[in-house]
């Protein structure tokens, strides 16, 4: 039986007053909620505020990308150690808006990945085909090969310590949601993909949905058999909508 997972992707978003009106308003509502964990994931800058507002809440956090490498000459890069210093327990890669808009390509991604292990923290690996290519009918290759960077560099095994992200790039901040039974059936071709290699993992290794996911959409989503929660932009940014949409997560496992 797999857990539910719901986090807030917050992207290049926020201040600090805006942050600790989010924060305060999340810590007590998240905290009622059973049966569904919850984190944001901040922009580095705000890494500090949010381990000072929810330190000892039910909310966990995590930051948004990590450096593929360890310490050094790389300006403007956040390594995986400074994210532990900071209490983050996860961290996204392999974001779409990454991928098409800093040039991280599959085998980056995967670096990344196993540098967010070395440093303990989960990574939660975002896969998803852009429109062009579901509508060539390659969304499985996609996300195949997506995935099979992580796999061959970190091994299958690392799946235990990670979380699959799957993001249509068409439905990600444009207000069109997948259909429960379009993520469901990409969510079944990854878990069985990972199953092809590890039965076991497979079965417990979370997959989430993200791309538009609101307080209205969620509950219909997560209902499906192999969604276990979602990666959640625009609407985390709203404490009521994201409250929501944890409540959906928390219902339905
Ligand atoms: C995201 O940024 O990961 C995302 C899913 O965004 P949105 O919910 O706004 O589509």
């Amino acid at each position: 039986m797999r857990i539910k997972f719901v986090a807030g992707n917050w992207k290049m978003n926020g201040t600090l007053a805006a942050n600790q009106d989010l924060l305060q308003k999340l810590v007590p509502q998240l905290a009622r909620i059973a049966g569904v964990k919850c984190a944001v994931c901040a922009p580095y800058v705000y890494l500090a505020q949010v381990q000072q507002v929810l330190s000892g809440s039910s909310v966990a956090w995590g930051a948004q990308d990590i450096s593929q490498f360890d310490a050094g000459a790389y300006t403007g890069e956040v390594s995986g150690a400074m994210l532990v210093e900071f209490g983050c327990r996860y961290t996204i890669v392999g974001h779409s808006e990454r991928r098409a808009l800093y040039g991280e390509t599959s085998n980056i991604v995967a670096q990344k990945c196993g540098a967010a292990l070395k440093a303990g923290l989960t990574p939660i690996v975002c896969v998803g085909e852009t429109l062009a290519e579901r509508e060539s009918g390659i969304t499985e290759n996609v996300v195949s090969g997506q995935l099979d960077a992580v796999i061959t560099r970190c091994g299958v095994q690392s799946l235990a310590h990670a979380i699959i992200a799957y993001e249509p790039v068409w439905a990600i901040g444009t207000g069109k949601t997948a259909t429960p039974e379009q993520a469901q059936a990409v969510h079944a071709y990854i878990r069985s993909r990972v199953a092809g290699q590890d039965a076991a993992i497979a079965e417990r290794v979370q997959v989430l949905y993200g791309g538009s996911v609101k307080a209205s959409n969620a509950a219909q989503l997560f209902a499906m058999q192999d969604i276990d929660g979602g990666l959640i932009g625009g609407a985390s940014l709203d404490a009521g909508e994201f409250v929501s949409i944890c409540q959906a997560a928390g219902r339905s496992s």
